[in-house]
């Protein structure tokens, strides 16, 4: 039987993992979870001036340090083409998404949502393919969360936050004590010219404190959340204006005066 709380991070290319959500990767991994992190291609098209094989070659070596900055022992690669997935067979991708959950059988995914954040097409066509999976796999009692635009992704990819995080309940996810691990994981992906070079001490206080992630799966008017794995609980619906009356009475007594 399960024991350890299961996250199962799948996006499209090395570093999608490490500056918008490398903090909530660490956290979780040094602290009794198990993830997987799934990079669907090798970022062969990242690197101008480098021949495909010669780019994912080095992208996939810092990536495999990014991921041991992070904590995460479990890395696998899908080995589809940077730039491609737009055109992958549909039902070949999401056949091979199916095949993962259904090992891993994780409780948490985390992905891309669609608007796949900088709008690139690898983003936003696997964002759609994982919860077309998702959904056929129907694992009971898992949770789809889609990342958010917040300050920790424009750091990373230069999207602003939005001033309201459209869709489900938020994941607001404190990686203070992690920022460390996660400027490691950035300055991995050397070839992508990561922000924040210098001094590790000094640069991790321009790191935002939080990473946010919004649940695309189960729906239902949840509360938000400050962890990905706590039980969901029904969002506080605020009293109604009669009971609202009636609370403010009972606190202030001198509004049953008698007349
Ligand atoms: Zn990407």
């Amino acid at each position: 039987m399960k024991t350890q709380k299961s996250l199962l991070v799948i996006l499209p290319h090395p570093d999608d993992e490490s500056f918008p959500m490398g903090g909530t990767l660490a956290k979780y991994a040094f602290n009794h979870t198990h993830v997987t992190l799934v990079c669907a291609t090798r970022g062969e098209a990242g690197i101008p001036g480098k021949s495909p094989v010669e780019a994912g070659k080095i992208r996939e070596a810092e990536l495999r340090r990014a991921a041991a900055e992070l904590g995460v022992s479990d890395l696998r690669f899908l080995g589809y083409h940077d730039g491609t997935l737009a055109q992958v067979n549909a039902a070949e991708l999401i056949g091979r998404l199916v095949d993962l959950l259904r090992e891993i059988r994780p409780d948490v995914v985390l992905t891309f949502g669609p608007d796949g954040i900088s709008g690139h097409p690898d983003h936003v066509t696997l964002s759609e393919r994982i919860t077309q999976a998702f959904d056929r796999v129907a694992l009971p009692a898992a949770r789809l969360y889609y990342l958010a635009p917040s300050e920790a992704t424009l750091q990373g990819c230069g999207v602003a936050p939005a001033q309201e995080v459209a869709g489900g309940p938020v994941a607001s996810i404190d990686i203070t004590d992690y920022r460390l691990r996660k400027w490691h994981a950035m300055q991995a992906h050397a070839s992508q010219n990561p922000p924040f070079q210098g001094n590790p001490a000094e640069q991790i206080q321009h790191l935002a404190c939080h990473e946010y992630f919004t649940l695309a799966r189960p729906c239902g008017n949840f509360a938000d959340t400050e962890d990905l794995f706590a039980p969901l609980s029904p969002r506080q619906i605020f009293p109604p204006q009669p009971l609202r009356e009636l609370l403010r009475a009972t606190r202030n007594p001198n509004s049953f005066s008698s007349e």
